[in-house]
């Protein structure tokens, strides 16, 4: 016998385990144990250890040695528990062998009911019983299930014997004109039972065991192996549980939901998953076993009256017709929440008007019941505001921000394809081809889906127009997928069935053509794409929502700013409870509504032939960078707001083909050939790493004082109106403290002339972008100058992985399938290759700065993993797009929360 215990007991009122011992027990064991002390009715079993299974692995795939002796040991617990044996052919006990992982992989894995049924122990079950339609009905159900899971799956084998069972069912009920199992004679079950062991001879070869020994064996070997099985292994991928953690295997005496009318088996959740509300709900079936209630077979009725709805309002509830049991189980329920303190989701079977407790466990639940019950627990007093605050998921919260398609409504259509869900939400509308077209829908208010190749800035104000956003190509972090997510948008990139014909008018989705007009629904969350209008569901503002928040701001530390470029952003993320811009981007005022004449400017700034042109170009420009920048510092009054120098490459405001080309030229009064040759001058191999970014100013310092001197103007005259503007100016793109004392020289000049010029103090901070792993790695340096860091990890993933954010999708795709990468860099940060120069640069900037205040700006500051990371390595804020702002919040306090604990 080995030296570890590998097998406990649970029954009566007494359990070798309890709840805490999830690792160990697998969750289901674990919480049989625990409602066995607390003296709820649970069938006496056993539970056989994950370590076990991990053994079973390492023993290629065969049981441990001694296993099945300790089982056997323990089974002799289990039988004076229950009073009946098991294989005894008077008092015969039969058991299930039931699957339970740590984390719950609900119908992943494979349960066996009614093990122990034989020729030898048939006969004194009928005695005992008197009810042979019960006996045949466990007998034949055993078959189906042992030939499926024991005899097939876990030998590796694939003739669908389940499937021909349950045709072999379904035929003898239409011979015999009957709708439902429960029509099934006595006679039928015992004649059906031995046609099934003769078929999974034939199919299988091998005889169903007529042993109960062999039968258990058998059992839990299966229950094993189903952890690799094809449906379990692709679970855990997808929810990242690890291949190593095993699943316990539960041995449980059976009770029987199938004895007649008195006897019954169900499911409930302890409180409304769907809605949150403070009821019991849950389906049950009379005269039924284990799966029949999901399984589809008969529709369950509702658990009581208040919970009816249109597909089981003409059914009895358990409440009108088992009273007594109903309001038992009631109590169980109370008692259950009063010791989990959360909502329980859980299965009952009651046999002859006796109940018992087969398996409870956390309730998953939508985003909105998320919300009301922890506001309703923290109530009731059963948990306290930081438990409320870690009851919620950034991704619930976020959910709870979007409209959203209604999934029962879609569950009725097909996908049509599906790409990378950029934007969360639902969006439903008609097809638009172009920005144009979108925008004359929405003068029209006709809700509307742009569908493009791919959208670049000049798409921006046909993507504010339409309900939601559809690309054929781009990756999470290309334009498309920003500026949605940035908006709270609908969005879905990268949709590679998507085709579109311009000429012809269409768009050909999966190889049908949609025409302008023609409906599409997206539901951005998941990536998926319908051609009907799916209901929509306004999943905004709750009032409970902002009352939530308030609990997430109490234990929140690190602050939360948002990136925002108009005086409307700011407003919205002001709303959104952003308590400052962590980043403006100039340049912004070049896209989009009401840029035709400062992009003019700038185009003339960009291609003057002197610096003489360049400066009177910077002159008429000006104006304009100060009125944007006043607008948005008057918004954001009393509360900090970054400004960042010019980062683009510049050839990006300039036309690129020769029409437009020819345009401008015109406009300006100048030969095509001469913009030709200036717009060429422009053209780098790398533009990303060219000239951009603090090289600009240091190339045209008379770039970076016009800049200066708008951002100090504005500032100044809000200050003389009497409002509190706070300054910081950032230039981004640094790798040396030289560039920012070349930069700080200008600076202070035009600062110190402004300060005269307007009779004020101007108070600002300066500071710098560490978006190069150069920057972190000279941060003590560049600290003595910048009075704060700002992290931009878009660039930052960018340069440390070499991987160009615009075109690097398709890699980064196939580097994740393939495990080299364990997620998208740009999605969530790198913690241990990007996150070290992070950590790094924080370090090192406080080393010879301790007054340094360190941001992050960039899509990670909105993820929320990642805000764990930034709020671990000890920075001040974050700083993401407005629609982010609640999910960074509350992923920051989580984080405070968290750690705290530790
Ligand atoms: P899953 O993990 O897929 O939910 P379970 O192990 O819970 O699988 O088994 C499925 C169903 O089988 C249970 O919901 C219950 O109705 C039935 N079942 C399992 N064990 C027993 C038992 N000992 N007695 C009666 N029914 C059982
Ligand atoms: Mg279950
Ligand atoms: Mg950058």
């Amino acid at each position: 016998m080995s030296k570890t215990k590998r097998v406990y007991f649970f029954g009566g009122k007494t359990a070798e385990g309890k709840a805490d011992m999830k690792n160990l027990l697998g969750g289901k064991g674990a919480n049989l144990a625990e409602m066995c002390l607390m003296g709820l009715p649970v069938p006496a079993g056993l539970t056989v250890t994950t370590e076990a299974c991990t053994a079973y692995y390492a023993n290629g795939g065969k049981l441990p040695e001694g296993l099945m002796d300790e089982v056997w040991e323990g089974m002799k617990k289990v039988e004076t528990a229950m009073g009946m044996k098991y294989g005894d052919a008077d008092n015969p006990l039969l058991l299930s062998c039931r699957s339970g992982a740590r984390a719950s992989m609900p119908g992943m894995m494979d349960t066996v009911l009614n093990i122990g049924l034989c020729s030898k122990t048939i006969p004194g079950l009928l005695k005992k019983t008197n009810n042979p339609r019960f006996v045949y009905d466990s007998y034949r159900r055993l078959i189906m299930m042992y030939a499926d899971v024991v005899m097939e799956k876990a030998e590796g084998l694939d003739f669908g014997i389940r499937k021909q069972l349950d045709d072999m069912l379904d035929d003898y009920k239409h011979k015999k004109g009957y709708k439902q199992d429960t029509d099934l004679t006595a006679d039928d079950l015992k004649g059906l039972s031995e046609e099934f062991k003769k078929k999974v001879k034939a199919v299988i070869g091998i005889d169903f065991p007529d042993d109960a020994a062999k039968q258990l064996e058998g059992g839990i070997n299966a229950v094993f192996k189903s952890w690799n099985g094809k449906k379990a292994v692709s679970y855990r991928r997808i929810e990242h549980i690890p291949d190593d953690w095993g699943t316990a295997v539960n041995v449980q005496t059976m009770v029987f939901g199938n004895m007649g009318e008195n006897s019954a088996t169900g499911v409930a959740f302890t409180r409304n998953p769907a809605t949150g509300e403070n009821q019991f709900y849950g389906e049950w079936l009379i005269n039924a076993q284990g799966e029949d209630v999901v399984a589809g077979i008969r529709t369950p009725s509702p658990l009581n009256d208040a919970t009816k709805n249109d597909q089981n309002k003409h059914l009895p509830s358990m409440q009108e017709l088992m009273p007594t049991t109903y309001v038992e189980l009631d109590n169980i329920r109370n008692v259950l929440e009063k010791n989990f303190k959360d909502m329980l989701d859980i299965e009952f079977t009651i046999q002859e008007g006796t109940l018992y407790m087969l398996q409870c466990r956390v309730g998953k639940r939508t985003g909105v019941a998320a919300l009301e019950m922890a506001l309703d627990m923290l109530n009731e007093k059963l948990i306290d505001d930081k438990e409320a605050v870690m009851r919620l998921s950034p991704a619930q919260l976020d959910e709870l921000l979007h409209p959203i398609l209604d999934a029962a409504d879609e569950k009725k259509y097909t996908v049509i394809a599906k790409g990378l869900p950029a934007g969360p939400g639902g969006a439903v509308g008609v097809v638009a081809l172009t920005s144009e077209k979108a925008m004359e829908y929405r003068a029209k208010g006709i809700t509307n889906i742009l569908v493009r190749e791919e959208t670049n800035p000049e798409d921006v104000e046909g993507m504010r127009a339409a309900e939601g956003i559809l690309t054929a190509r781009g990756g999470m972090t290309s334009h498309a997928a920003l500026v949605a997510r940035g908006w709270g948008k609908c969005c879905i990139v990268g949709c590679e069935a998507v085709h579109i014909n311009l000429e012809k008018g269409e768009v050909k989705i999966g190889g049908k053509a949609y025409k302008e007009g023609d409906t599409l629904s997206l539901n951005g969350t998941k990536g998926w794409v319908y051609d009907a209008a799916i209901k929509m569901i306004d999943a905004t503002e709750n009032p409970r929502f902002r009352e939530f928040m308030k609990l997430v701001d109490k234990h929140r530390t690190m602050s939360v700013r948002t990136n925002a470029d108009t005086p409307e952003d700011a407003r919205n993320a002001i709303n959104f409870g952003a308590e400052g811009i962590g980043l403006f981007r100039i340049e912004h005022m070049f896209y989009g509504e009401n840029s035709e004449e400062p992009l003019a400017k700038l185009r003339n700034m960009i291609l003057a032939d002197t610096t003489g042109e360049r400066i009177a170009a910077l002159n008429e420009l000006a104006p304009f960078i100060k009125a944007t920048a006043k607008g948005t510092l008057a918004v954001m009054d009393g509360k900090p707001l970054t400004f960042r120098l010019m980062d683009p490459p510049l050839h990006e405001f300039v036309p690129q083909t020769e029409e437009k080309q020819r345009e401008l030229a015109k406009e300006k009064g100048m030969a095509y050939e001469e913009i030709k040759k200036r717009i060429d001058a422009l053209h780098e191999v790398n533009p990303m790493m060219g000239l951009r970014g603090v090289r600009l100013g240091i190339v045209y310092p008379e770039v970076s004082e016009a800049q200066f001197r708008a951002l100090f103007e504005a500032t100044a005259e809000l200050l003389k109106e009497g409002k509190k503007p706070q300054l910081e100016i950032m230039v981004p793109l640094t790798i040396a403290v030289t560039e920012l004392k070349n930069q700080k020289a200008i600076c202070n000049r035009v600062h110190a002339e402004v300060e005269t010029a307007f009779g004020v103090k101007i108070p600002y901070l300066y500071g710098t972008m560490i978006e190069i792993p150069r920057a972190a790695l000279m941060a003590d340096e560049i600290a003595e100058v910048a009075e704060f860091f700002s992290f931009g990890t878009n660039d930052l993933t960018q340069m440390t992985f070499g991987f160009s954010r615009d075109d690097v999708n398709a890699i980064v795709h196939k580097y994740t399938e393939e495990k080299i990468i364990p997620a998208d860099p740009f999605n969530t940060l790198d913690q241990e290759g990007v996150g070290q120069l992070v950590q790094m640069g924080v370090a090192r900037g406080r080393q010879t700065n301790p007054a340094l205040k360190v941001g992050v700006c960039g899509e990670h500051g909105g993820d929320p993993e990642s805000v764990a990371f930034f709020f671990n390595a000890g920075m001040s804020y974050v700083s993401c797009s407005p629609f982010r702002v609640p999910v960074a919040r509350l992923a920051a306090a989580q984080a405070a929360i968290k750690g705290e604990k530790r």
